[in-house]
């Protein structure tokens, strides 16, 4: 009987036998502890073929990222140096895990860290070296390996969602975490995803795991890391410490799995959203669409515009 991949329990119900594209991908919920995920879980090899050369194309479109998409993870990147300055104070070392078109790893370097990348996707890869000059390794985490303790802190933005076996991955980068250091983890939290995405556009093949705070920071756990200090879990942005591992049991959350199975019967009756909402939103992204062109557009190439981010 297949069972919860972190809490181990096998009370599951099928929520969705399609994805966001309405192509057939079947998504389990655990009605013990609220985890979502896609199932079944597709092995290495297949998230292997779909990395490295599909998956940037069908989700953007290009296999490099364009002007607008760097501006944007670069105004992202730039803002979360702005509110964790104080946390991050004491960083020289860092390893950004999907690592993108290298921004992240810039603005790092400009700070004088030590930043390495990790990037599976060829194009964006190589196009983080040719514009940034950042240090990528192009390929998947278990193509690489790093000694032990190497870093004060680790990144993983939008990558742990995407990842078959989530507990032994983060067991992995614990490894390479020093002591005292950060990990920060941010995903998307599957309960503003069904309350406030269009009905049925909420599953993708490439997420295989949707986080809430709980399941998320559960995972952290399970991999033997404790939140950090003051962070709230309220959100699926969360900063772990090292502490110890703690057992599948642990996840065990009815609340949780109420909460979620709300979210999910509001998202399925299409009442999730409010009218203005559902006009609102377009708006801000015809809004955003036409201010990033334009701003894009101010620049010469994907250069200039990390220059601009560090005057
Ligand atoms: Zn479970």
């Amino acid at each position: 009987m297949p069972s919860c991949p972190l809490c181990q329990q096998n009370d599951l119900e099928v929520i969705s036998k399609k994805d966001r594209h309405g192509k057939a991908l079947t998504t389990d919920l655990c009605r013990s502890c609220g985890t979502v995920f896609n199932s079944p879980i597709p092995t290495d090899e297949e998230l292997t073929r779909f990395y490295s050369k599909d998956y940037r194309k069908s989700y953007k479109s290009v296999s490099v990222p364009k002007k607008k998409h760097s501006l944007r993870a670069f105004t992202r990147a730039q803002s979360f140096f702005d509110h964790n300055g104080e946390r991050l104070s004491q960083v020289k070392t860092c390893l950004d895990v999907g690592a993108g078109g290298g921004e992240f790893l810039y603005l790092a370097k400009q700070r004088g860290w030590d930043a390495q990348g990790i990037e599976p996707n060829e194009g964006y890869a190589q196009s983080a070296k040719e514009f940034y000059d950042v240090d990528i390794f192009c390929g998947m985490m278990n193509e690489t390996d790093y000694p032990d303790k190497s870093f004060d802190f680790i990144r993983l933005n939008h990558v742990l969602e995407h990842i078959n076996h989530p507990v032994a991955f983060l067991n992995r980068l614990r490894g390479w975490l020093k002591d005292d250091g950060l990990l920060y983890v941010e995903v998307p939290n599957i309960k503003a995803y069904a309350v406030g995405r269009t009905k049925g556009k909420i599953f993708h093949y490439g997420h295989i795991f949707n986080f809430s705070p709980w399941t998320l920071q559960g995972c952290g756990k399970l991999a033997g890391f404790d939140l950090a200090n003051n962070v709230e879990a309220v959100t699926t942005a969360l900063f772990f410490v090292k502490g110890e591992a703690g057992s599948p049991s642990d996840l065990v959350n009815e609340t949780n799995y109420q909460e979620i199975r709300a979210c999910l019967d509001l998202h399925y009756s299409g009442a999730a959203r409010p009218l203005s909402s559902r006009i609102s939103k377009p708006l801000k992204k015809l809004v955003r669409y036409i201010r990033e062109f334009g701003k894009g557009h101010r620049y010469k190439d994907r250069k200039s515009i990390g220059q601009d981010f560090t005057d």
